[in-house]
């Protein structure tokens, strides 16, 4: 078992006080593609997650079902993540891992299944149809182009964020999250330089069942949500989903997002009436609440988005402006002024743009559900 090293970072903003930086070489240190923790959720069941989160480059959460003569992988990204949970696999069994279940087609969830193959050639490699067709339709294509440009090129945003938040007495945080981002753009370049193009060989449309023993694996669609094609996963006897990036914590994404059908599918998940869900990113949560939070979010965003475009806006960026955030976004970013940029950056601008082209294609705006009353 590796040991958490999240509470660092809590601990650390907790004790510094106005204008003092927090540990933040304790945050940021060491390889950023190790895992940070595993845990074993139900027996069998292992959650393998790298803190803090948000860390560039932002790696998946990965689950290992062990069952009685094989196990199952869902999902494992960047080449060097997927090397080391091959090993971490390694030390928890022998058994060989006959399936790899892909949530959605971003590179943070796929980029290590030709790793996964060279360690078990036999394994079949499933994701829903529409990821599968997103994977060979060109739209991986921006590992190799990344992996292509310069690295000065690529770290230049963050520097010059960096440099800006500096000039302006921006918050140490933040100071430490954008010098860690910058400094780890080479590794991140050369990830992307040594993968190689595994696409899925099995695909689903609805529902997928895998009969393992004792134990039922049910790969589900509900629509689409944070992409075109997201699985998850249904364990109904130990009552644990997987949601992949249908639910990230602490802030969500929302890049090329669904934002019509998404409250929906999460609402579908939460009749599941699961004990534990892990998400695509961050935190194991062991109740409704923060998934619920998310569908009445995604339901205001939606709502606000086709008033604002009734009333005018043009695009995504008159969308953003228009719609209130402060109604929800102190449930997601607390104080933390990390949190509070990429709550920005990851969630509130993409989103917008969005569910301005859902609207413009066609999505209709009929009144949500509200049923869960106000957000707080
Ligand atoms: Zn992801």
């Amino acid at each position: 078992m590796m040991t958490l090293v999240l509470a660092v970072w809590g601990a650390a903003l907790a004790q510094a006080g106005p204008g003092t930086a927090p540990d933040a070489a304790a945050l940021y240190a060491g390889d950023r593609f190790a895992l940070t923790s595993v845990e074993e959720i139900a027996p069998g069941i292992h959650v393998m997650r790298r803190d803090p989160s948000w860390r560039l480059p932002v790696l998946a959460n990965t689950t290992l079902i062990v069952n009685e003569h094989d196990a199952v992988l869902i999902d494992g990204g960047f080449p060097s993540h997927a090397e080391n949970i091959v090993a971490e696999v390694r030390r928890i069994t022998d058994k060989p891992v006959s399936a790899i279940v892909t949530t959605h087609w971003h590179g943070d969830h796929n980029m290590g299944h030709f790793v996964f193959r060279d360690a078990w050639p036999d394994a079949q490699i499933i994701a829903h149809e529409a990821t599968r067709h997103e994977m060979v339709s060109g739209r991986m294509d921006y590992v190799p182009r990344t992996a292509g440009t310069p690295v000065d090129e690529l770290a230049a945003p963050a520097l010059r964020t960096l440099e800006e938040l500096e000039a302006s007495g921006g918050a140490p945080e933040l100071i430490a999250y954008f010098r860690d981002a910058a400094a780890g753009m080479e590794a991140v370049r050369a990830d992307y330089a040594r993968w190689q193009f595994v696409p899925a060989d099995e695909t689903f449309a609805e529902r997928l069942v895998l009969h393992r023993g004792e134990r039922r694996i049910e790969i589900l669609f509900s629509g689409p949500a944070n992409t075109e094609g997201d699985a998850y996963v249904w364990l109904p006897q130990e009552r644990i989903v997987i949601t992949g990036d249908i639910v990230v914590r602490p802030t969500p994404y929302g890049f090329g997002s669904f934002t019509a059908s998404w409250a929906g599918v999460l609402r579908e998940i939460n009749a599941l009436d699961y004990a534990i869900l892990v998400p695509g990113h961050g935190d194991i949560q062991y109740d409704e609440s923060y998934a619920d939070r998310l569908a009445r979010t995604l339901d205001h965003v939606f709502e606000q988005a086709c008033a604002a475009i009734a009333a005018g806006a043009a695009d995504g960026p008159a969308v953003e402006a228009a719609i209130d955030w402060e109604a929800v976004e102190s449930g997601f970013t607390g104080d933390d002024p990390v949190l509070a940029r990429l709550f920005e950056v990851w969630f509130k601008r993409p989103i917008s743009v969005s569910a301005f082209n859902e609207i413009e294609a066609g999505a209709p705006c009929e009144v949500r559900e509200s049923e869960a009353g106000p957000l707080q």
